[in-house]
């Protein structure tokens, strides 16, 4: 896929060629994270070769979309236009690799209740043909819903 000039994409990405798919993965509610088909490891942003084995037998592979905070600020600031001040930066530690570490919004929650360790969920923030992930705080099953 190549980029649209009349659909840019929003906010502050800017998609490699390798890492494009991940901004578009939301179309179908997926989440998706580059795998390498030599020694299966998840690979973060994505790259051209695996930084493990250096292979280049690289693709996409769905994820669960859950995770953990590792690490979060608070924003209180308009630094980058379009965000809202106040926001939350994090790094989530995805539930298939821990060591992987997406850096997104936590949303869907007062500031209050970002902590780290908290478990999140993907959700995406549709515009146009881009799909952005955020995080927001995982529905507990409490069965009173
Ligand atoms: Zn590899």
């Amino acid at each position: 896929m190549s980029i649209d000039p009349e659909n840019p994409p929003p906010r502050f990405i800017s998609p490699s060629p390798e890492s494009e798919f991940y901004w578009r993965s939301g179309a179908d509610g997926k989440l998706r994270i580059q795998r390498c088909g030599g020694c299966r490891r998840w690979i973060h942003p994505a790259g051209p070769v695996c930084p493990y084995c250096h292979s280049r037998d690289l693709a996409p592979e769905p994820v669960a979309g859950t995770g953990t905070i590792a690490t979060f600020t608070v924003n209180r600031k308009e630094w980058i236009p379009g965000f809202e001040p106040p926001y939350v930066f994090a790094l989530v530690e995805l539930d298939e690799d821990p060591t992987i570490r997406i850096s997104t919004n936590i949303v869907g929650c007062e500031i209050d209740e970002v902590a780290i360790d908290l478990r999140v969920e993907v959700e995406f923030e549709h515009n146009g043909d881009w799909f952005v992930p955020l995080f927001h705080p995982m529905v507990h099953a409490t069965g009173d819903d």
